[in-house]
C-alpha cells in the first residue's frame, strides 16, 4: 500500500470509524437525511451470516427488517452462493431482447405454474418501481390497443407505496417521498385505504374492508371510462408502517374491477415470496390480478430483479404485425442470468425446505413472545401477517424512529421502524433462539427509549 494511498491500516482503533468517514465523504446515502449523519453513523457491514449482519469492528446485529426487506433465507445463503457461481462461469448476463436463456425461461415457467397457469407471460425489469412503471404502461397500452385510450388512470390508495420513480411515485401516497415532487406527477385518483386500525366503533377488519371497497366502486361506476387500472398492495401496505386489511377487500376490488372493466395491479414487491404467509398475498383472497409485480425477495435478496406477470388474453392484445401495438419498453438488463438464477436457487428452497409451513411456527413464536412481552407497555395494535409483526408505540415522540434505531443498534438489532410503528420482519432462516434474542432486544430497546420519554412527559405535567 503506498503512504499516499486514503485506505485505512487494518490496526486502526475503529475500521467502522474510517469507513464511515470515507462513505460520507463520497456515498450519497437513500432515503437518509444528510444533516442526521453525524447522529446516525451509516452502520459498515464488512460479512453477512444467515439473520446476522457483522460490521468491521466485529459486532453483529440480527438483521430485523431483511434489509428492507429483501433477504429471505439469510445472507449469505449456501445454496443461492453456489447456484451464482456456477451461473458466473456459464452466462453472466446476455440482452433479452433478440436472445433467450435458460435462467429467465425456467423462472418465467416455474413462477407461471405457481399461479396455475393465470398469470403465464413474465416481462423481466430491475427493480420494483421499474415493474410498477411497466405494469402502469402496459395496462394502459392494452386498453390502447383495444381502442379504449380514452382509459388513461389509475387508482391508488391512500398511504399505499409503489416506489418512487415518477410512474410509480403518481401512485404513492406517502408524504415524505411524495410531497416534494408533486407537481412533477400525474393525477391519479386516491380512494380510502382499508387499513383495518381505521375501524369505526362495532366494525370488524372486513367491515372496514367493506367500507372501503364501497368508495372504490362508487369512483368506478362513475369515471371507469377513464380508468386503466386500481393499483394494491395485497393484504398489507409495508411502507405506510405495516397496515394490514382483510382479504375481504381484495375479493370485492376483484369484483369490482371486473364489473366495470378495469384491470386490477397487485404490487407483490413486498408481500411476495411467501412473506405474507402465502407464496403469493393474493392466494388468500382467492383471487388472481391482471398484472402481478414481483421484486425484492424473488432474488433471495441478492440481486436487483423485478418481473410483472400477467394473463394470455392481454399478451394476445399486444401480438400484432403494428409495431406501434407491441410493447417495446426495454431494459439493459432485463432478466439478468445471474439475477434469474439467483430467483430459480430461491425457488428450490422453497421447493425442498417446506418454507411456508415453517414460517408458520416462526411467526407465531414471534407473536407469542411479543404478547407475553408487551405486556402493560404503551402500544396499540400488535398485528401479524405472515412473517411481518408490527405494533405502534402510542406516543412515540420527537424522532422516535431515529432514536429507535440507534437504540436498537446497541442491542444487536438492525431495525428501523416507520413512524411509530416498530415491526419485525426478520429473514423466514431465524432460528427460535433467534427469534427470542430479537424480542428481547425489541423490547429493551423500546424501554430504552420510550421511558426517558415517557419519564420526561411525567416530569413536564409535574411542573406545568
Ligand atoms: C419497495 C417497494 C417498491 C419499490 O421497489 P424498489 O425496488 O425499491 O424500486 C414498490 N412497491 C412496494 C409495495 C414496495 O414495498
Amino acid at each position: 500500500m503506498s503512504p499516499a494511498s486514503p485506505s485505512p491500516s487494518p490496526t486502526a482503533a475503529s475500521r467502522n470509524a474510517d469507513w464511515q468517514q470515507r462513505s460520507r465523504r463520497h456515498v450519497w446515502h437513500p432515503c437518509t437525511q444528510s444533516s442526521r449523519l453525524d447522529a446516525v453513523p451509516p452502520l459498515p457491514i464488512a460479512r453477512g451470516e444467515g439473520v446476522w449482519l457483522i460490521d468491521h469492528d466485529g459486532r453483529r446485529y440480527l438483521d430485523a427488517t431483511s434489509s428492507w426487506w429483501v433477504n429471505l433465507f439469510g445472507h449469505a445463503h449456501p445454496a443461492i452462493n453456489a447456484a451464482l457461481k456456477q451461473q458466473v462461469d456459464v452466462l453472466p448476463h446476455v440482452m433479452l431482447a433478440g436472445c433467450t436463456h435458460a435462467p429467465a425461461v425456467e423462472l418465467a415457467e416455474r413462477l407461471g405454474a405457481l399461479t396455475g397457469g393465470v398469470l403465464g407471460h413474465c416481462f423481466y425489469a430491475s427493480d420494483g418501481a421499474s415493474a410498477v412503471e411497466i405494469a402502469l404502461k402496459m395496462s394502459f397500452h392494452a386498453w390502447r390497443n383495444a381502442g379504449r385510450g380514452g382509459k388513461r388512470r389509475f387508482v391508488a390508495l391512500r398511504q399505499g407505496y409503489h416506489g418512487e420513480t415518477l410512474g410509480a411515485l403518481h401512485v404513492t401516497d406517502v408524504a415524505v417521498f411524495r410531497d416534494a415532487y408533486a407537481p412533477l406527477l400525474g393525477d391519479a385518483h386516491l380512494v380510502p385505504s382499508p387499513d383495518a386500525r381505521g375501524a369505526q366503533p362495532g366494525e370488524d377488519a372486513a367491515a372496514v374492508a367493506q367500507r372501503a371497497a364501497d368508495a372504490l366502486g362508487a369512483l368506478l361506476a362513475e369515471q371507469h371510462d377513464g380508468i386503466a387500472a386500481v393499483i394494491v398492495e395485497p393484504l398489507v401496505q409495508c411502507a405506510a408502517g405495516m397496515a394490514m386489511h382483510d382479504p375481504e377487500y381484495l375479493r370485492r376490488v376483484r369484483a369490482l374491477c371486473d364489473r366495470y372493466g378495469v384491470h386490477l395491479i397487485a404490487d407483490e414487491i413486498a408481500v411476495g415470496c411467501g412473506r405474507s404467509g402465502s407464496f403469493f398475498a393474493c392466494e388468500q383472497a382467492g383471487i388472481w390480478p391482471d398484472f402481478l409485480c414481483l421484486s425484492k425477495g424473488i432474488s433471495g435478496g441478492y440481486l436487483p430483479l423485478a418481473l410483472v406477470m400477467t394473463r394470455e388474453a392481454i399478451y394476445q392484445g399486444f401480438v400484432d404485425d403494428d409495431v406501434a401495438r407491441s410493447f417495446l419498453h426495454s431494459h439493459s438488463y432485463t432478466g439478468n442470468a445471474l439475477a434469474c438464477r439467483a430467483a430459480l436457487a430461491t425457488l428450490d428452497l422453497f421447493e425442498r425446505e417446506d418454507v411456508l409451513n415453517r414460517n408458520r411456527t416462526r411467526a407465531a413464536r414471534i407473536l407469542q413472545r411479543l404478547q407475553e412481552g408487551l405486556g402493560v407497555r404503551p402500544v396499540d395494535h400488535l398485528r401479524q401477517r405472515g412473517m411481518i409483526t408490527a405494533f405502534d408505540v402510542r406516543e412515540p415522540g420527537e424522532r422516535f424512529a431515529e432514536r429507535f434505531h440507534l437504540a436498537a443498534r446497541s442491542e444487536g438489532l438492525l431495525m428501523r421502524p416507520i413512524g411509530g410503528t416498530v415491526y419485525l420482519m426478520p429473514p423466514y432462516a431465524i432460528g427460535d433462539g433467534e427469534i427470542d434474542r430479537l424480542v428481547e432486544g425489541t423490547l429493551a430497546t423500546l424501554d430504552a427509549v420510550a421511558a426517558p420519554h415517557a419519564a420526561k412527559e411525567a416530569r413536564d405535567v409535574a411542573l406545568a
